[in-house]
Order: C-alpha cells, then structure tokens, then sequence
C-alpha cells in the first residue's frame, strides 16, 4: 500500500514526492510520457542542455525557494535579456531605455516618458482587456510592434478579447535595463533540470508511460490518497464540459554553426512569422560547443490528444474551473497541484509554493 499515489512527475509532483519521502511516506509517482521533470524537463544532445518544452529560466523573489532549489543544484548566473524582432530589426526587451531608443531616436528617459504619457492618454478608463491594459501600460507604438502581433499568435485571439492579467508579467523600465526579469534571484541550474529531478526522486516509485486515467480503479485501491498534477478537468472525464488551454509545437533544429542567434530567446513579434519564439539552447548556459541545437516555438490550437501548455484563465473558463473544484473539494482522498490540476498560470517558483504549501498542510 502506498501512501500517496503522485500523478505527473513534473514539478508539482516531484516537490510533493520529495518532501513526503522525507517523512518517510511510500510514494508511487505515474507519469504519462517516457521522462520525469514535466515541462521543465531538459535533454542533452551534442553536449547541449536542451529545454524540450521551451526556455525554463528559473526565477524568484522567495529566498525559501531559492534554497530549497539549492539544495538540488547549482544556478549559473544567466540573466534572461530577450531580443524582439520586428520584421527583422532587433530591439532589446523588457521594454526599457534601449526599446525606446532605438524605436524613436530618443536618449532620456524624459524624452521616453513624455512620448509614452501622451500615447496612454488615449485610454483614459480601468482596461478591460489585453489591448487597453497594454495601450495604458506603454502607449500605441510598443503595443503595435511588440505586442499586438505576438499575443495574437501565442494565444489565437485578438487582444481584445483576451483577459489583461496575460501581461501583467512584461516590466516597463525608464533605464537601460535588459534583465527580463525583476526577482533577485535567476539563474539555469548547470547541467539541465532532469538532474534536479532525479534527485527529487530518488526515493519514491516512478512508472513511465502510464496514465493514471486508464488505470484509475487499480491505482487507488494500491494508494491512501491521490495527488493528480494532470489537467483537473480530465479527471472527472470532462463532465461539465472542457476547459480550455492553448497548446504550442516544438521544432527543434542542430545547426552545423557555433553561434546562430547570439542569445538564448529571440521574440518574433510580428504577426506574419508562425512561430512565436527561437530558442538557442547553448546559451543558457554559456556553451562554446562547435554545433547549435534552435527551437522555434509554434503556437498551436488545443485538443485532447496533445499537451496543454497554458491555461486560458479568462471569465468563462474560470467560472467552469470553479465548478471542478467544488467537485473535487467532496473527494477526500483526492488533492489537485499544479499549472494543470489548479489551471493557474503558474512560473516553477509559484509551483514550488503551492506544492510546499500543501506539504506543509498535508504533512503533519
Ligand atoms: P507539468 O510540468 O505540466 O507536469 C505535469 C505532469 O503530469 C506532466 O509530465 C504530464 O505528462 C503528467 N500527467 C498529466 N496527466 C497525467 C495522467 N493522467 N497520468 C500520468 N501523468 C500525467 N516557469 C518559469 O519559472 N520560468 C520559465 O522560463 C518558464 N517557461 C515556460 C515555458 C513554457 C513554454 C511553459 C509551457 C511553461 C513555462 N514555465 C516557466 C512554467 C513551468 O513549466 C511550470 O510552472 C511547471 O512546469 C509546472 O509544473 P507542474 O508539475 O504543475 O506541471
Ligand atoms: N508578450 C508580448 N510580446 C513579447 C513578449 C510577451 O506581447 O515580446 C505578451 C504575450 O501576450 C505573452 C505575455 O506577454 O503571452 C507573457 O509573456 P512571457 O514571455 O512572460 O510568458 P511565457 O510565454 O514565457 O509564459
């Protein structure tokens, strides 16, 4: 008899698995594909860390976090600063002082200023939406090139009518600051991420290539309870009607050059171009390999025969979400964690949290 039966051996799960091994609970964890570490998970072909499920740059500003991640690996000191293309001339992000230089000849942060507090005048209510959040954030002429073309390609609808917390992510910097991020705490753990998962599994019982949902009477008779990572919705077979998420296709490339991109992440920001990134892998962490491995990153409409890599968190699909919960919420031997199982919009440091939290809830 198990104690907890884990599904998915992603983040979530292997968090839970590690933490409830330690207090000497007997874990099985089920995983569906044929790896462990989920989306985070990471492969090395020609000497090079490859992040299969596109970039994973690991970021916090919890210094609880921070450690706990430490205690697995070692960060390097990568510092995420993505390029945007826009139609083939190269700008910096996050949108800071050389953005704005370089879109309009300026050099101050003054002269930055004035040319955006007139372009957000335009919008003069709470936004609604993706559009009018963006427009009031950072004006017309940002929105237009950087933002406009690449949000309708990732998520497959106009601005308008997506919800505005997609963008709440994207800084506006009056300095000459092309760090993506503003958590103390970033780095790529040296050597992949796979690693990081084999040690949080060291202890329990991991099954590859099975899921749980085929199998679903057997393993909860061999289990106490059941942590699911998978997408809440699948569990109890679509009842209300499906959630929806938005899916993305990974094409990846070995390129016979040492250095194709000159940088890790190079946003394509026009809405002509189908893909919506290129991910060159080496640079993570610092390679000097002769060969290169590129991804582009597709966005794709979602169906239940392939992943779901985002949720699609607008008014309706969280009140669908709602529904699930309250269903789950009467199942005592059942816990939903996760990107999927909480159809949260999640970064790996918002994972970690919520798995940590359930630990701590769950073992006393
Ligand atoms: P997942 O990684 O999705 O793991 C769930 C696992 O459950 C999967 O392996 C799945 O196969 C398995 N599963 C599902 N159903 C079943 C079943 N029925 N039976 C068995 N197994 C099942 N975060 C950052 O902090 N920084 C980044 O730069 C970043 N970049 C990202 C880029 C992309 C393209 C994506 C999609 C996400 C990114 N994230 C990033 C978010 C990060 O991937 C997530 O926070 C984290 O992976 C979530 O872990 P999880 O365990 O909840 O989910
Ligand atoms: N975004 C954009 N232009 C960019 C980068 C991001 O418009 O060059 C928008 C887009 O809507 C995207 C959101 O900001 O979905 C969040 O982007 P981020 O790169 O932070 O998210 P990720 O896809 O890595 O989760």
């Amino acid at each position: 008899m198990f104690d907890y039966c884990i599904v998915g051996a992603g983040l979530f799960g292997s968090v839970f698995a590690y933490e409830a091994s330690q207090k000497g609970k007997k874990c099985l964890v089920l995983e569906k594909r044929n790896h462990i570490g989920g989306n985070c998970y990471t492969k090395e072909l020609e000497n090079i860390n490859v992040h299969s499920y596109g970039a994973h740059i690991f970021r916090t500003s919890d210094e609880k976090i921070w450690n706990f991640m430490k205690q697995f690996c070692e960060f390097n000191h990568f510092i995420n600063s993505p390029l945007a293309n826009y139609k083939g001339t190269i700008y910096n992000l996050p949108f800071n002082m050389n953005t704005f230089s370089k879109l309009w000849g300026i050099s101050t942060p003054q002269e930055a200023q004035n040319i955006i507090t007139k372009q957000k005048a335009l919008i003069q209510k709470e936004p609604e939406n993706l559009e009018e959040q963006a427009l009031s954030l950072v004006g017309k002429d940002v929105y237009e090139k950087f933002i406009k073309g690449y949000t309708q390609k990732q998520w497959g609808r106009a601005c308008k009518d997506l919800p505005k917390s997609i963008i709440r992510r994207i800084p506006v910097r009056f300095t000459y600051d092309n760090n993506y991020f503003n958590d103390p705490y970033q780095g790529i753990p040296k050597g992949g991420y796979t690693k990081i998962f084999e040690k949080l599994l060291r202890q329990s019982e991991v099954r590859l290539n099975t899921d749980f949902l085929r199998h679903k009477k057997d393993f909860e008779k061999i289990s106490r309870k059941i942590i699911f990572t998978g997408t809440i919705d699948s569990y109890f077979e679509y009842q209300f009607g499906a959630l929806e998420y938005r899916s993305l296709e990974f094409k990846e490339e070995l390129l016979d050059t040492p250095n194709y991109q000159g940088v890790a992440v190079v946003n394509f920001t026009d809405e002509n171009t189908p893909y919506t990134r290129i991910i060159e892998h080496k640079h993570f962490e610092f390679g000097t390999q002769e060969k290169t491995i590129i991804s582009k990153e597709y966005p794709k409409a979602w169906s239940q025969d392939i992943e779901p890599y985002y949720p699609i968190n607008d008014e309706a699909n969280q009140a669908l979400y709602e529904k699930y919960k309250a269903l789950a919420q009467k199942e005592h031997k059942l816990i939903f964690g996760g990107r999927l199982g909480e159809y949260k919009y999640y970064d790996m440091t918002d994972t970690i949290a919520s798995a940590l939290k359930l630990c701590e809830r769950e073992l006393v």
